[in-house]
């Protein structure tokens, strides 16, 4: 290899490291702070602000390799992929910038300069473009430069000025173009600049950004113009390697190579197979880097994107013969190749490869059977002379097969087929009204009547039950019994109490009701749980144990606090597991429900796969770290936006007022959260994980003990463990072993078992010789043997047909309650006799019925004691 991928990425860098450039290292994939945008597509999306003058970088000159995507939003070169030589999902942008530093004569000198003197491209197949009015640059080229005037082209508004908006920073770009000769290409003779194909191969785009454009599109010309400039890697190698596809570079050979191995393709060979083995070079990074940046498959933006090209890869894998998840193992080579570079991929792959690996396993159980479909439907099209895949066709494949409309597109392309997108559309809307018309509400009971009426005639409560306070002094405002209001209540009555302030926490946020009691001057009311219908209105439920209760009487609450400490350490616990949860398993960890009472908690969250063994460990250990830090738990109340600012984690549509509560335990954990908790972490003093499970496709459920409960669980686990081991004479560090041994022990036995069986029938076989009588002619062996399961009296049959050569055998056999029968006919004499005919007689007599093959029938009774008269019976039957 004349010069590497990696060697030219560098070289870049150092050049304009040496015309002091600072270098830049990439942005991520998903442009921050700009929600427009749906992937990061150039090297200048990290340095918009800069360009714009709102932020000072501490640089004038920048230079960068720059992840890009263009696979979705304004730039999209999906379609292309596969098909060009030049265009992928996933690129390496090489770019140069200045900050109102240098402008065109810089840009161009280097630009030019780097090309034809550091990577030595020969000048004479050099190309360039400028913008049909800018002489500046024109002449630059042409007079400093030296390129020949008929290799200068002037280009128009659409290809060569480029604006960041409909108003804004813009101006005239000056591209760079390799003619790769008339061998690449269409090959038609007038194949110039403007054709599509891969001939005049553009390397590098310089934007000279020099004008403010305003509503009316007036130009003004900017105080300090500004360079942006952005070269593919892939392209620029390929030209240095002297190959005239990307693919055919060293930054795709491995995977390539790859791809060869596992699909027993060899690329080079086949048009088709070329296509699919690029396509899925191409997406395999792709999906990489998207994942490696924090983009999950998913039905809706960015991740959508995601899964549209993975499973487009996949597809491609198919039509290669591939028939089992293999993306997963290209991302592997994708990373092993690109981690040097790109240093955090080491410690995101085994999430990237499992994300994918779920994917993937996940597709391929639907892609077989909506490829069939459409199959059969396009075969039915083709015979009708159509060409136009019906809407509701194309529904199906996506709602169904999860087949994304592009892919659909993408298969049927070959045959000449396109997509009814209308149809596709209107079924869309229609299946949007179906939910509507589905839609129950949340999920949440009906607030009743009742309750929005006393809130909104002004009776409210206040809750003063943070900060560990569980008593409390108030009136009791309004008395409930049947969702009615009354006066007063009587010993023994199921009523519902509201008093103006309480400790009682009202179930919300996952956090079950408190329970406790309500004392006045002469009346006991226990409370089994409180409610919270209405936000500020707390309702405890209960009965009147002593006494009589009036509305206006005074009373002292008292919620239970043993109860309430229970809960509260489990829903800190939950606190702590969600954070413990995100260091193992990563950052796409949310909270899709809990629960929290009494006896244990309950998470669920978005994941993707079943959490191993040692990860539950790890997640447990890690929980329980935190906890014997005894971290004090803060609480602060904020508005909702700063909340958010600062990073808390809110759970998915949750409804937030205006002002908020963040729960914060040291640095881990930091959640918008209204329930009431411990005051450190060690109040908790355990967490046990006691199981997880899945609830919903990519929605695990975690659910653990805290505290008392913890102990309790590991007291029970010890005492059955020490049973155990008891019952092997054991210490229960040995039981393990101990039990293994046991088992190995037995399957010998068993295996044992067998090979005795084996040789007793052989010999009983021998002795049941003697019994054979001649029924006319035909020899008969009608007895009892002495074995008890279905399958050794087969057996044994098998063995004595095989003695008998040819005659009829009648077995019976008692196994408890219950008699067997088995009857079998040699080949030979079946023309005359059947097993199942004879067998259907034979078996009423034993309680029973059955029935089977004229060789070989079978069956079971109730009645072991008339089993000497069904063997009797054959004689008879046979001298009929
Ligand atoms: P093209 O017309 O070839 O699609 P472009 O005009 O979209 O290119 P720019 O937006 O100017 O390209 O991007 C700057 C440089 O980035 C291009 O000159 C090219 O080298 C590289 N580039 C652009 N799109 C891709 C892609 N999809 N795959 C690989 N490299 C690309
Ligand atoms: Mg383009």
């Amino acid at each position: 290899m004349v010069k590497t991928g990696n060697t030219i990425r560098e070289s870049f860098l150092k050049y304009f490291e040496g015309k002091g450039h600072t270098r830049v290292t990439s942005s991520a994939l998903i442009p921050k702070d700009d929600p427009t945008l749906m992937f990061t597509n150039s090297g200048m999306v990290q340095f918009k602000n800069a360009f714009l003058g709102l932020e000072n970088r501490g640089y004038t000159k920048a230079a960068s390799c720059q992840k890009c995507v263009r696979a979705g939003g304004k730039h999209n070169d999906l379609e292309n992929v596969g098909v060009t030589a030049r265009h992928h999902t996933f690129f390496e942008m090489l770019g140069n910038f200045s900050f109102g530093d240098y402008f065109k004569d810089d840009a161009i000198k280097w630009g030019w300069e780097y090309l034809t003197e550091t990577v030595k491209l020969p000048k004479e197949k050099l190309w360039v473009t400028v913008f049909q009015d800018d002489d500046e640059a024109y002449n630059i080229w042409n007079k400093k430069m030296k390129v020949p005037a008929d290799r200068i082209v002037r280009m128009g508004e659409k290809s060569n000025f480029w604006m960041m908006g409909e108003t804004g920073p813009c101006g005239p770009c000056s591209e760079i173009i390799y003619d790769q000769g008339e061998g690449t290409g269409c090959g038609r003779p007038e194949c110039d600049l403007d054709c599509g194909c891969d001939r005049y191969l553009e390397i590098w785009n310089l934007v000279f950004t020099q004008f403010n454009r305003d509503e009316n599109g007036k130009l003004t010309p900017l105080p300090k113009p500004n360079i942006d400039t952005g070269m593919g890697l892939e392209r620029l190698t390929a030209v240095i390697q002297g190959v005239n596809s990307n693919y055919d570079t060293d930054l795709f050979g491995d995977i390539i190579r790859f791809v060869e191995k596992i699909s027993g393709k060899i690329y080079g060979k086949d048009k088709d197979n070329d296509t699919s083995i690029r396509v899925i070079a191409d997406h395999s990074r792709a999906v990489t880097f998207l994942i490696g940046d924090g983009i999950l498959p998913s039905n809706e933006g960015r991740g959508y994107v995601l899964r549209r090209i993975l499973r487009r890869a996949a597809r491609h894998g198919k039509l290669l013969g591939i028939n089992k998840p293999f993306l997963y193992q290209c991302a592997e080579v994708v990373m092993n190749m690109m981690k040097d570079v790109y240093p955090d991929l080491k410690s995101k792959a085994s999430f990237i490869t499992k994300v994918i690996f779920n994917e993937e396993q996940r597709f391929m159980e639907t892609l077989d059977a909506g490829l069939r479909i459409l199959q059969e439907e396009t075969a039915a099209l083709k015979k009708a002379k159509k060409n136009v895949l019906p809407g509701a066709l194309v529904f199906k494949l996506y709602d169904t097969f999860g087949f994304p409309t592009d892919l659909t597109a993408d298969i049927v392309r070959r045959d000449g087929f396109t997509l009814d997108t209308a149809g596709f559309d209107a079924e869309m809307d229609q299946q949007r009204e179906r939910a509507r018309g589905a839609w129950k509400g949340s999920g949440e009971e009906a607030i009743a009547e009742c309750y929005l009426k006393l809130s909104s005639s002004g009776i409210a409560t206040d809750f003063c039950g943070y900060e560990g306070v569980t008593k409390a002094d108030s009136k009791i405002s309004a008395i409930f019994m049947d969702g009615k209001t009354i006066e007063s209540l009587e010993e023994g009555q199921l009523a519902e109490l509201i008093v103006e302030e309480t400790p009682f926490y009202g179930e919300s946020g996952g956090q079950v009701g408190d329970t406790g009691y309500l004392e006045g001057k002469g009346f006991i009311f226990a409370v089994q749980d409180t409610k919270k219908p209405v936000e500020k209105l707390f309702v405890h439920k209960g009965i009147v144990q002593k006494g009589k209760i009036k509305t206006g009487n005074k009373v002292h609450l008292i919620v239970d606090l043993e109860k309430r400490k229970a809960i509260q350490a489990n829903h800190s616990g939950t606190h702590i597991l969600q954070a413990a949860l995100k260091a193992v398993l990563g950052d796409h960890i949310k909270q899709s429900g809990s629960l929290v009472n009494t006896e244990r908690l309950r998470f669920d969250f978005s994941h993707f796969s079943k959490i191993s063994d040692e990860e539950l460990s790890r997640i447990e250990e890690i929980a329980n770290e935190m906890i014997r830090r005894n971290i004090a738990v803060v609480t602060e109340v904020c508005a909702l936006e700063d909340a958010l600012k600062t990073g808390a984690t809110a759970v998915f549509d949750e409804k937030y007022g205006q002002t908020v509560r963040i729960v914060k335990m040291g640095e881990m954990s930091m959640e918008l959260c209204g329930g009431t908790h411990v005051q450190r972490t060690g109040d908790i003093g355990l967490l046990k994980i006691l199981h997880e499970s899945a609830i919903a496709a990519g929605v695990r459920r975690i659910e653990a003990v805290t505290g008392k409960q913890a102990l309790i669980h590991v007291q029970q686990a010890e005492e059955e463990l020490k049973k155990a081991a008891g019952l092997f004479k054991a210490s229960p560090l040995e039981l393990a072993e101990r039990a293994e041994k046991l088992l190995k022990h037995t399957k010998e036995l068993e295996k044992e078992i067998e090979a005795l069986k084996g040789k007793l029938a052989a010999k009983d076989s021998g002795d049941l010789m003697s019994q054979i009588k001649e029924i006319n002619g035909v020899k008969v062996l009608a007895t009892e043997v002495n074995i008890s399961d279905a399958k050794t009296l087969r057996d044994f049959g098998d063995k004595l047909r095989d003695k008998i050569e040819s005659g009829i055998i009648l077995l019976g056999s008692k196994a408890g309650e219950k008699a067997f029968l088995l009857c079998i006919v040699t080949k030979d004499l079946a023309g005359k006799y059947s097993a199942g005919n004879i067998i259907k007689e034979l078996a009423p007599l034993v309680g029973g019925s059955g029935g089977g093959r004229p060789d070989m029938a079978q069956a079971g009774g109730t009645q072991p004691e008339n089993l000497g008269k069904a063997i009797a019976a054959l004689e008879k039957l046979l001298t009929k």
